[in-house]
């Protein structure tokens, strides 16, 4: 009886200290961007670096609550025909007058959300709103690392229409997941963007450019492969679940490697650049103000670390990525304080809280989010929802 009590209690507790993990790419990318920023920034942001990691899969959770949410993270941009960026009008304005709001809205607005939340976070920093800053910065992060993700712009997001399905998780969870030890992670600095338009939809494009070969790469990869050799099956619910295997990943990671490493090693550049041109846009604040204490002589000397560590690519042997380390641990019942002694979570977090594991060990595994198609009755109209399934997945 007390076992089952005990076992209630967690399955109760659980989602109020559910640790988010598994969105590897976002939090890699997160960490990466504020090693990316300028000086006036980057002690604000590193103060906050678990924090901004933490809300960097923030997105991805409120898909589960906000049916608006799914189509934020992507652009089908193969619906809109054989030259799509020269056919869909950038600015918003000008592709809903030709297209309409809905239509923008069931194949996905991702490069329309980056900007919209870009306008919010300027106007954070003009407030001075440090929670706003903090949580934007983390949004506006993901939406433009969702954005490097070739199969974030095709309506065959998941290999769903070539008979490819899970190429969705294997090509931007498993895959870094596995081989983040053999990623450069190393990258470019901020810089200001005269037009994060034209940015965004640039990063698009190159995104939709590498689709030939996501999926080619997979059917060759595959001819070397039987079925029972290429997949894992798992059974639950009564439904079998069909996934990659890690064998499968690893060939198709040769293949492919190279090109998932250079999006995720240029994502972190173009997030940054897009925070401090909402800050520069803002007149350039001053956020070491904003901080309840100053930057001490240890945190500097922290930050220095991780520079140095980022610049030589030493961040996963030193087991300095956040998106490696285990979170604390949910409490058991008999540990849990009363409410009035619990702390609200810190804004400001010290850098790290959280326990080394093995350096290139896969983090533990999180409702995987898939993107869902359904066709009305009239068989034209596509309505789009995220569905969580019992899997690994992340960086979408
Ligand atoms: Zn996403």
């Amino acid at each position: 009886m007390k076992k089952l009590l005990t076992t209630l209690l967690l399955v109760l507790l659980c989602p109020m200290f559910s640790p988010g993990w598994g969105y590897f790419g976002h939090k890699v990318i997160t960490q990466i961007a504020v090693y990316s920023l300028p000086s006036g920034m980057q002690g604000f942001y590193f103060r906050n670096l678990n924090r901004l990691v933490q809300l960097s899969t923030a997105p991805d959770q409120r898909r589960e609550i906000d049916t608006l949410e799914a189509s934020r993270h992507f652009i089908d941009m193969d619906h809109f025909g054989d030259d799509p960026f020269n056919t869909v009008p950038k600015a918003w304005d000008k592709a809903v007058a030709k297209y309409s709001a809905d239509t923008l809205r069931k194949y996905g607005t991702v490069p329309w959300v980056v900007l919209e939340v870009q306008n919010k976070l300027t106007q954070a920093f003009r407030t001075g709103d440090t929670t706003a800053i903090l949580n934007l910065s983390a949004d506006l992060g993901h939406y433009v690392a969702d954005a490097y993700v070739p199969l974030h712009t095709t309506e065959n997001y998941d290999g769903q229409l070539s008979n490819q399905q899970g190429l969705h998780a294997l090509w931007e969870s498993k895959l870094p997941e596995r081989h983040i030890g053999e990623y450069k992670l190393m990258g470019k600095d901020a810089k200001y963007l005269k037009d994060p338009q034209q940015a965004i939809w640039e990063v698009l494009q190159q995104s939709y450019g590498f689709l030939g070969a996501t999926f080619d790469l997979e059917e060759k990869v595959g001819r070397n492969f039987t079925p029972e050799q290429k997949y894992t099956f798992s059974h639950r619910f009564g439904k079998t679940r069909r996934a990659y295997s890690d064998a499968f990943a690893d060939a198709y990671h040769k293949q492919v490697g190279g090109m998932v490493m250079f999006r995720l090693q240029l994502a972190p550049a173009t997030v940054a650049s897009m925070w401090l041109t909402a800050w520069q846009d803002a007149g350039r604040p001053n956020l070491e103000k904003l901080l309840k204490k100053p930057i001490s002589k240890e945190e500097k000397e922290k930050l220095d670390e991780h520079l140095t560590a980022w610049k030589k690519n030493q961040l996963v042997p030193n087991s300095m990525l956040l998106g490696q380390l285990k979170e604390k641990p949910v409490e058991a019942p008999d540990q849990i304080k009363p409410a009035a002694d619990m702390a609200p979570p810190p804004v400001e977090a010290a850098v790290p809280v959280a326990t080394p594991t093995l350096p290139v060990t896969a983090p533990a595994a999180t409702p995987e989010k898939v993107k869902e198609k359904t066709k009305t009755s009239n068989g034209k109209s596509k309505q789009k929802v995220k569905k969580a399934a019992p899997a690994n997945d992340g960086w979408n």
